[in-house]
């Protein structure tokens, strides 16, 4: 729960690529090795622009993921009371935050 986030500490299962507005978000669901906690991960970066990557991650239940398609990831982080964001673009190796999720250039 407390950031950085290390992947070898979860399970992930990718979710599959949400195309929206052009970018090429990758979708996963984790699964916290240690506690059974379910996340949310969003990644996206665009290759043509330095320090763009991002990424954000929020808890999410199983049957969120089960009925979640890549488009509405982005819907569903921003309906969370909170996630974690970071990345290159952010400038940061993980912060709290909510609302509007920046995932566009
Ligand atoms: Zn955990």
């Amino acid at each position: 729960m407390i950031p950085p986030f290390d992947f070898l500490d979860y399970d992930s299962e990718p979710l599959g690529i949400d195309e929206a507005n052009g970018r090429l978000g990758e979708v996963s669901g984790e699964t916290c090795k240690a506690c059974g906690r379910q996340w949310l991960h969003y990644f996206v970066e665009y290759e043509a622009f330095p320090k763009s990557g991002r990424w954000f991650r929020g808890l999410a239940t199983a049957e969120m993921l089960r009925s979640l398609r890549p488009e509405t990831a982005v819907a569903l982080l921003e309906s969370l009371p909170w996630y974690f964001y970071g990345g290159s673009y952010f400038g940061t190796t993980g912060r709290k935050g909510s609302g509007r999720v920046r995932v566009d250039l």
